[in-house]
């Protein structure tokens, strides 16, 4: 069994970033900048925003962060993403998820403009995603990909499970697999909760992604015997281990779980990390304007 260790991987991967910055730097061209609008004071999302802020500074990234009241209207809010759309300093930005109840996090999302869309939510590059054009992958799969790389798993003709259907996870990283490139070219069956018999899905399978939120939930019966997984929940369970009263949890049953494994994300550790390295790649390339430039009488026909 191997454990895949997004940490090490992300870590490689900031350190990538870094040096082609300090080059940029060098050749006196713009600094990456990635905003981030924060609405709210949502305990995780304040952590997940201060971590994507920090590791901007650690590669070297110029960063801003926005922060809006919970009580701010759709409008004033798509005002301020228009402010950002038409800001030259910014690269790209994010709106970081969930939204208060009374904004519609689609409206929010397609006012992004697709160039500076790093998160690569909007339905443009989810389009361009899907039809294997140059885009914004969404981060968290997009990390996941650099792990199947990184780690020289095989993927081409295996069948891979994906459990959970959100648009920034199962769905996202279920096109990804079924594309005919590497990694890729899978046979991928997309599960979620309305799926009758999971385990007779999960123990055909070669490659197992769960992104459902249920911690444990996985366990060593529903695996085959060589089997690759990557876990991508993370819950916050209670703990009397640690000194916060919790500890993150996956969706899988590690313990029980790894020994029947050929590879094996932990959490946390494993998916978690690449996300944010994955994000500052997107903002690396929005700087680079290698994408929309170079095709941009076909974005704005
Ligand atoms: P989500 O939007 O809540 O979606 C959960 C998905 O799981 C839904 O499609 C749901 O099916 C499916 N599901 C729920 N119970 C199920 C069951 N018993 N059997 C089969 N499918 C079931 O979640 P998400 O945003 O994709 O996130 C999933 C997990 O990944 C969370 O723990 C989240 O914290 C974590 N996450 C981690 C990262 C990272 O960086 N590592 C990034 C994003 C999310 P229905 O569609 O039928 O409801």
């Amino acid at each position: 069994m191997n454990i895949i260790d997004g940490k090490k991987v992300s870590s490689f991967l900031k350190e990538k970033i870094s040096i082609e910055v300090n080059q940029r730097k060098n050749e006196g061209k713009k600094i990456p900048h990635l905003a981030a609008i924060l609405v709210g004071n949502d305990g995780g999302s304040e952590t997940y925003v201060a971590a994507k802020v920090k590791a901007c500074a650690e590669v070297g990234f110029d960063s801003t962060l926005i922060r809006l009241p919970e009580s701010i209207s759709e409008k004033e809010l798509l005002l301020k993403i228009n402010e950002l759309n038409n800001n030259a300093e910014i690269d790209g930005f994010i709106v970081q998820l969930p939204l208060p109840k009374h904004i519609s996090e689609q409206k929010v999302i397609e006012s992004i403009l697709p160039e500076k869309d790093v998160d690569g939510f909007h339905p443009t590059n989810v389009g361009r995603m899907a039809l294997n054009l140059p885009t914004y992958l969404p981060a968290t799969p997009f990390g996941i990909v650099k792990l199947l790389e990184e780690y020289k798993i095989e993927t081409s003709g295996k069948h891979c499970v994906v459990i959970g259907r959100s648009h920034i996870v199962g769905s996202p990283i279920s096109i990804l697999l079924a594309r005919a490139s590497y990694p890729g070219n899978c046979t991928v069956t997309l599960c979620h909760s309305k799926t009758k018999d999971l385990k007779e899905f999960t123990t055909k399978a070669d490659i197992i992604i769960s992104a459902i939120g249920k911690p444990h939930f996985i366990t060593a019966d529903m695996i085959k015997q060589g089997a690759v997984v990557i876990d991508v929940g993370i819950t916050r369970v209670s703990s009397t281990e640690t000194k916060s009263g919790f500890k993150l949890a996956g969706d899988v049953k590690y313990d029980e779980v790894a020994p029947k494994c050929s590879f094996i994300t932990p959490v946390p550790g494993g998916v978690g990390p690449m996300t944010i390295a994955s994000l500052l790649q997107n903002t690396l390339l929005a700087a680079k304007e290698s994408i929309y430039k170079k095709n941009s009488k076909v974005i704005c026909a």
